[in-house]
């Protein structure tokens, strides 16, 4: 099959990049994670000192802004002109960030035109919250990862204490942050992060990542047979 094209969305902590990353290695694909964009926009109006209900200085700081996507070694690295911040974008800070930023229409209408690109060259895995209902809304599959709040926050409390922080906040703490980051990408006007109606909604609550991965593929298999 040519230019096989798949849409991964889904909340936050749903493991939507790690599978997406295993499904385009097992299928020769390119993964373009689209949040590091919003990230990237993100990072940019904290740096300019911007509050966040300002979104008339967040909508101005896209003039003259530089992001992109490059590759290396396989990796996706995201880039604010010549500065890879691939390491900087990813703080609890900068996730409140990009989920403020990402519900105005400019900087969806911005972040847009090269998430399209990278669509159009196909052989793609995407993963975000609009893939299949905006960007894609074409694409071979959809799928909608999700799983419970509870299961997120746990889930991404422990991906902090496995990379050594020593000051991990409890468990609420996370389940608060990432309630409040689901309501503001599930409720906004713009590109709400909802399954599209043709999405596969997979739910791994109660299995193990090769399980998901195992559970996605038959998703692909099924949707793709015959193409
Ligand atoms: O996926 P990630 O957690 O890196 O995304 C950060 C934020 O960017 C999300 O909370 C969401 O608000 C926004 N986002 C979006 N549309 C996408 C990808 C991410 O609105 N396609």
């Amino acid at each position: 099959m040519k230019k096989l094209r798949i849409a991964v969305d889904g909340p936050s902590g749903a493991g939507k990049s790690e599978l997406a990353k295993a499904l385009a290695r097992e299928l020769g694909c390119i993964y373009v994670d689209t949040g590091a964009l919003y990230r990237a926009v993100g990072l940019n109006a904290a740096r300019l000192g911007l509050s966040k209900d300002d979104g008339a200085g967040i909508a101005a700081s896209l003039e003259g802004l530089r992001v992109s996507i490059k590759r290396q070694e396989g990796e996706q690295r995201i880039f604010i002109g010549d500065e890879d911040v691939s390491g900087l974008i990813r703080t609890p800070d900068i996730s409140a960030w990009a989920s403020v930023v990402s519900a105005l229409p400019q900087v969806r209408a911005f972040l847009g035109g090269l998430q399209r690109d990278a669509a159009a060259r196909g052989n793609v895995i995407m993963d975000g919250r609009d893939i299949g209902t905006v960007i894609m809304p074409d694409a071979d599959v959809k799928i909608f990862l999700t799983a419970r709040a509870e299961v997120r926050a746990e889930r991404r409390r422990k991906q902090d204490m496995d990379k050594g922080r020593t000051d991990v906040p409890p468990l609420e703490e996370y389940l608060r942050e990432m309630q409040e980051r689901d309501s503001r990408d599930s409720r906004r006007e713009h590109a709400p992060a909802v399954a599209a109606a043709d999405a596969a909604v997979l739910d791994n609550s109660d299995i193990d990542f090769e399980h998901t991965v195992e559970k996605a593929l038959g998703i692909i298999r099924e949707r793709t047979a015959g193409k």
